[in-house]
């Protein structure tokens, strides 16, 4: 196995665990060059070891750790171990966090598999093998998977551009047992939702706003809600099944806005309370605004705006102009449900974009929660990366 040695200095944030090592901290190679994925045994520039690792030959992110220390091996039982270790984390998530037969399984790195993403819908499977160690290790994950979690297709959806940046090619298509059905239905805190696990965003649907669904919902009764960004009807549904007034569902796509049309029959919620508006959030808001449309509930939750931190300002007025649209909407006492899934994007900067819509809106707002991604995401604390859903539960006067 061929051996990385480290730049001086460069072991600090391996040796608190975090997987990652950038390119611009390998010193040397001792041994032949790796292949794409391959196992490397890291060291630091003075030769003890760090651990072993991913070797990523084209990604900056040149090295994921699989193990700190010295000993383990990586093979077929070390993926068993992890995953079985992940999936017992889930098991031991409180019961009713766990009344879904939809949620993420393996939270790559943050479940010490760097690159794996694997979530359940009903009986499928759906993963992402993001990374070139987990991709050169695909069959025995496949095996590990299908002896733990029996079930009646495993199904891959790595069609993320983070492939190319790792060398790898866009790749879908059955790993094991059965392919899915064009639609998968889930079921979620009493909601069921039909999802596209082989078309839909992500894996199909978003799992992570699980539990931020289910709280949104409990302020929907009585209200007329306004569903920003609704993908397939989300939080809608959810607001709509705890008794909301109306709900207009806004989306860019007419696909996404027709699953959600579904999901409002298939929960045999009344028809004639949601509406769908097919458009640009930004322009369809504004369109709200001009004709003094109003709601008591405002739920926005955009797609991922930060790409790379040079985004970072251009993403930030972005979510100001939202933030001060969504506001602007709301009637006295109403609830603003806003989200930031960049991960790019800190927490405090977040607040600060709000703060600054409330204070242009001319609105006082209370923030009443602060809100994550459900704890099937969870992050490992040494890998702070794996925050990345971040949202805020406001009250304006
Ligand atoms: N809240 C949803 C997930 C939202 S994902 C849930 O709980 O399932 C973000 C959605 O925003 C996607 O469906 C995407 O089509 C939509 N979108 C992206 N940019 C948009 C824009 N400018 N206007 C309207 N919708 C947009």
């Amino acid at each position: 196995m061929t051996t990385i040695i480290l730049k001086q200095g460069r072991d600090h944030t391996v040796l608190r665990h975090h997987p990652w090592i950038f390119s611009g901290g390998i010193g040397r190679k001792d041994g032949t060059e790796p292949a794409s994925g391959e196992t490397v045994t890291v060291q630091d520039c003075e030769g003890a070891v760090l651990g072993l690792g991913a070797w990523s030959p084209t990604s900056q992110i040149r090295i994921r750790m699989w193990t700190f220390g010295e000993g383990g091996a990586v093979d077929g039982a070390f993926f068993e171990e992890r995953i079985a270790a992940a999936l017992a984390a889930r098991a031991a998530l409180p019961s009713n966090r766990l009344e879904t037969d939809a949620l993420r399984l393996v939270n790559a790195e943050s479940d010490g598999l760097p690159g794996l993403v694997v979530d359940r819908y009903g009986d499928f499977l759906i993963c992402q093998f993001t990374a070139a160690g987990v991709d050169r290790w695909k069959d025995e994950i496949v095996a590990a998977l299908q002896k733990l979690h029996p079930c009646q297709g495993i199904y891959e959806r790595s069609d993320l551009d983070v492939r190319e940046r790792e060398g790898l090619q866009l790749t879908v298509g059955v790993l094991a047992g059965d392919e899915p059905p064009a639609c998968v239905e889930i079921h979620e805190n009493g909601c069921k939702y039909g999802v596209d696990v082989k078309q839909g965003h992500k894996t199909g649907f978003y799992l992570d706003q699980r539990d931020n669904r289910a709280i949104v919902a409990g302020f929907a009764a009585g209200r007329d809600v306004l569903n920003a960004f609704s993908y397939t009807g989300g939080f809608g549904i959810a607001a709509q099944r705890a008794g909301a007034a109306s709900i207009m569902h806004v989306d860019l796509s007419a696909a996404s806005l027709e699953l959600a049309r579904a999901n409002v029959e298939r929960n045999g919620l009344d028809a004639a309370k949601a509406e769908f508006a097919e458009g640009n959030v930004f322009e369809v808001l504004r369109k709200f605004r001009d004709a003094r449309r109003s709601f008591d509930l405002v739920v926005l939750d955009p797609p991922k705006f930060v790409e790379s931190k040079g985004h970072l300002m251009a993403a930030a007025r972005g979510y100001k102009d939202i933030n001060l649209l969504g506001l602007k909407l709301l009637r006295p006492g109403g609830i603003l449900a806003t989200f930031s899934c960049s991960g790019l994007m800190p927490a405090e900067l977040f607040q600060k974009i709000v703060t600054d819509a409330a204070c242009d809106a001319r609105r006082d707002v209370q923030l009443l929660q602060r809100l994550e991604q459900a704890p099937d995401h969870a992050e490992s604390l040494s890998f702070p990366e794996g925050l990345y859903l971040k949202g805020l539960l406001c009250r304006v006067k």
